[in-house]
This record gives C-alpha cells, sequence and structure tokens, in this order.
C-alpha cells in the first residue's frame, strides 16, 4: 500500500460568548430540555461554532427535546445542535443518535457549567471539545 489513509481528528471549536449563551439558555429551560442548533463553519475535522439558533417548533419535556428537521431551511451554516440533560447524564441517548442533525452534537448537563459541555458525534463516540 503506498498511500496512508489520513486520520481526521474531529475537534470542536466553541466560542466563549456562544457557550455562556449556551449555559443561560439551558438554566432557563430547567427542569426540560433546551435545544439550540449551532451554527459555525467545518474545515478539515475543526468544527468551528460562532452561532446560535432556535430551532422553530421545537418540544421539549424533562427527558427529550426536538424538533421537526422538515421546517429547517438547507443552512451550509448549520453544523450541529445542543441539548441539555437535567438528569446530569452526558451521554447520547438512543433518542439522540436516531435524530443526529448535522456533524457534531453537543450535551451539556445538569448544572450547566463550563465543564458540563461535552462533543459527540453520530456514532456517539466522544469529540473533542474546545473553548476559545
Ligand atoms: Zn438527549
Amino acid at each position: 500500500m503506498f498511500f496512508k489513509k489520513k486520520k481526521i481528528e474531529r475537534q470542536v471549536m466553541l466560542q466563549h460568548d456562544v457557550l455562556d449563551s449556551i449555559l443561560s439558555f439551558c438554566q432557563m429551560k430547567h427542569p426540560n430540555e433546551g435545544i439550540l442548533i449551532l451554527k459555525g463553519k467545518s474545515k478539515q475535522g475543526t468544527i468551528q461554532v460562532t452561532g446560535l439558533v432556535i430551532p422553530p417548533f421545537s418540544y421539549t419535556g424533562p427527558t427529550f427535546a426536538g424538533f421537526p428537521h422538515s421546517f429547517l431551511p438547507f443552512d451550509m451554516s448549520y453544523v450541529g445542535i445542543v441539548h441539555s440533560h437535567p438528569s446530569g447524564s452526558a451521554n447520547p441517548s438512543v433518542t439522540d443518535l436516531h435524530n443526529f442533525f448535522g456533524l457534531v452534537s453537543l450535551i451539556v448537563k445538569f448544572p450547566y457549567h463550563d465543564d458540563d459541555v461535552f462533543a459527540w458525534d453520530s456514532n456517539g463516540n466522544q469529540v473533542k471539545l474546545s473553548i476559545v
């Protein structure tokens, strides 16, 4: 074999002001789950999150959060979603993986502090997350 497959390590860069908005949104929604769309760009495995969009017609409860994907306009700047887990678990549920949207899924667990945010890919593998 001549060509080695280059392993692209995925990582997420989250702007600090975006993180602050996510955390206050989750606190506001507690004890229900909150859900937001992540806006940004992706280049060579690095996903930069630079903004948030409140999804249309979102529905949330204590153990679920979602929105009908069919209502979303096609927008290349939507890189994923973030939602909260009031239960305090950082792991994506089976439902979360079935409803995966975009490139990355961020989960914020209770009590929604700076270090309660975790990034996952569509297979449920953890992705490196940096606050910038
Ligand atoms: Zn979830």
